[in-house]
């Protein structure tokens, strides 16, 4: 099989599977089509609760498509839905993942966040650093000890190398007594996507 070793999506996937439990509370920070929030819920189970942002109507609706449709129950949240009870289930949450500590107040076992443009939708509507900064600045101290988040990040798409140079930035200044960080990429494809994951130490 072809690219195997570039599955960067999957490793990411893996990463968190280590760490978390049926019955866990996680976070996708970008909903998309719903394929992240799926593995999550799969993770944790009818038991476990998964919260799930993204700002385009379109994505919720994917999503929540795909996770009912594989036993979940959803909750759409209105903007007024805050901060969210922990309790079990898909919440759909629409909107910017840069207000994370508005509707997440609980310590989530994994993060995820897969940056970029929606698959088959509008390009122009994609991550960018700041709220893509502001989102992992909240989130990233919120996690639970022995927590992990992965964040996929995409330098070859348009717009797309300065949020890479500034989620860099982020995950190599975490303080290492905190944090342990690791990077995986292809070494010789220097546009391919690449994964960083952090775990919480203390
Ligand atoms: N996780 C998705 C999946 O499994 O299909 C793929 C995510 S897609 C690459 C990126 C998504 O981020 C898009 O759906 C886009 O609308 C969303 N997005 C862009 N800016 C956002 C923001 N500030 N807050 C939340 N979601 C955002």
């Amino acid at each position: 099989m072809k690219h195997v070793l570039s599955r960067i999506v999957v490793w990411g996937h893996e990463f968190l599977a280590e760490v978390v439990s049926p019955g866990d509370l996680v976070v996708d920070l970008t909903a998309g089509n719903g394929q992240d929030t799926l593995k999550l819920f799969e993770f944790v189970g009818v038991a476990g609760q998964v919260v799930t942002f993204d700002i385009q109507a379109e994505a919720l609706t994917n999503t929540k498509t795909l996770l009912e449709a594989n036993g979940a129950k959803v909750r759409a949240n209105l903007a007024d839905d805050l901060p969210l009870c922990r309790q079990p289930g898909v919440d759909l949450v629409k909107a910017s993942h840069a207000h994370f500590g508005r509707y997440v107040t609980f310590s989530p076992r994994a993060i995820i966040a897969n940056l970029g443009y929606l698959p088959g939708g509008d390009q122009q509507i994609k991550t960018h650093s700041e709220s893509t900064m502001a989102a992992l600045e909240q989130s990233c101290p919120q996690l639970a000890v022995g927590g992990r988040i992965a964040v996929v990040v995409y330098p070859g798409h348009p717009g797309g190398e300065q949020e890479a140079i500034a989620v860099t930035e982020f995950f190599t200044g975490l303080p290492e007594h905190v944090f342990e960080v690791i990077q995986l990429r292809v070494s010789n494809r220097l546009l391919a996507p690449f994964l960083f994951v952090a775990e919480k130490l203390i």
